[in-house]
């Protein structure tokens, strides 16, 4: 009366144990897949679109121009700059998206990206990164402290730029998609004034006030980014 109860309970803790070494042996095999030749001309030409060519200011040493974005989409298309999908991502970087100044990799979590606006949006953060990195090489700035506010501003101001990511209902803005309402933070706030400059100077890049600046880095703070000394190096010299 005991074992017949207890057998098929020990049998199914053993082929869970079992099924679970399985599982954990199949994730770490799981390697870095390259982005097809579709997504990058789908980066490409979301650098070189509308949203993001509007997109331009100077934080400090730092300056996010349109002409930068064109140079990240060049160096897409001649793959100086690397895109990969790593399903690990999370647990190895504790984020959808990285950028690695060093060896000029983009990584995301997943290919599918630019089927959302928070996966473009991803997308637009990491090639700030490496618009940063580009301009080192044309500026010609031996070092700079890593700003990555400016990904987030950028982030946010396509996010403006594009209006399929909301609608405007009574004069509000609601946004499309799971999330109600635009972003909300610090980096919204900016974004929403440098566009308005932007528009109203017609001229680009706008420049941020020093409040500005300082309220971006308690934002990034904030969001847990520690600071450290980001050795921009240019693209395609590693
Ligand atoms: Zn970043």
């Amino acid at each position: 009366m005991y074992w017949p109860s207890v057998r098929p309970n020990k049998l199914a803790i053993f082929l869970t144990y079992l099924e679970n070494a399985v599982l954990v042996q199949s994730n770490s095999k799981t390697d870095p897949v390259e982005a097809s030749a579709e997504f990058y001309q789908r980066y490409a030409s979301l650098l070189t679109g509308p949203h993001v060519q509007k997109i331009g200011f100077k934080m400090r040493g730092v300056e996010v121009t349109p002409m930068a974005f064109r140079l990240v989409a060049t160096a897409l298309q001649s793959r100086r700059v690397r895109v990969f999908f790593d399903p690990d991502l999370l647990k190895k970087a504790k984020a959808v998206g990285t950028y690695s100044d060093g060896s000029d990799k983009i990584r995301f979590k997943s290919a599918d990206v630019f089927n959302t606006i928070e996966g473009t949006k991803t997308a637009i953060h990491e090639a700030t990164h490496a618009a940063l990195d580009a301009s080192v090489s044309c500026v010609k700035i031996a070092s700079s402290k890593r700003e990555e506010g400016a990904a987030f501003i950028a982030e946010h101001w396509y996010e403006l730029n594009n209006s399929s990511a909301y609608t405007v209902v009574n004069g509000l803005k609601i946004r499309n998609g799971p999330v109600s309402g635009l972003s909300s933070n610090a980096f919204m706030d900016i974004a929403v004034d440098l566009k308005a400059q932007a528009e109203k100077s017609g001229k680009l890049p706008v420049v941020l006030t020093d409040e500005q600046i300082r309220s971006a880095r308690v934002a990034v703070t904030e969001y847990g980014y520690k600071s450290r000394l980001f050795w921009q190096n240019g693209l395609g010299k590693s």
